[in-house]
């Protein structure tokens, strides 16, 4: 695994779900709040603790905002396709 400060992109059907690592600090709170629960710790990336940052499984993510809403530290953005 590795500490990455670049963004990561994911497309899905109903938008674009981004997350910066280098701001994650591994609450879990937008796993908690997701209704799809579609959010999962990753395998691969670290966030600014140490601890894996977020990943959207973008088959089921509907960009509804609910994770970048309730992200303490704004690590994550959501676009919902117009
Ligand atoms: S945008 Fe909504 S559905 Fe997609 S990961 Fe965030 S909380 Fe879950
Ligand atoms: S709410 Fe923000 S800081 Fe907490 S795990 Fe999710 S992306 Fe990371």
């Amino acid at each position: 695994m590795a500490a990455s400060l670049k963004a990561i992109t994911l497309e899905g059907e109903k938008g674009t779900w981004t997350v910066f690592p280098g701001l994650d600090k591994g609450c879990g709170l937008c796993i908690e709040k997701c209704p799809k629960k579609c959010l999962s710790w990753s395998k691969t990336v670290l966030g600014v603790y140490g601890t894996p940052t977020v990943e959207a499984n973008m088959e089921e993510c509907i960009a509804c905002g609910i994770c970048e809403m309730v992200c303490p530290d704004c690590a994550i953005k959501v676009t919902k396709k117009k």
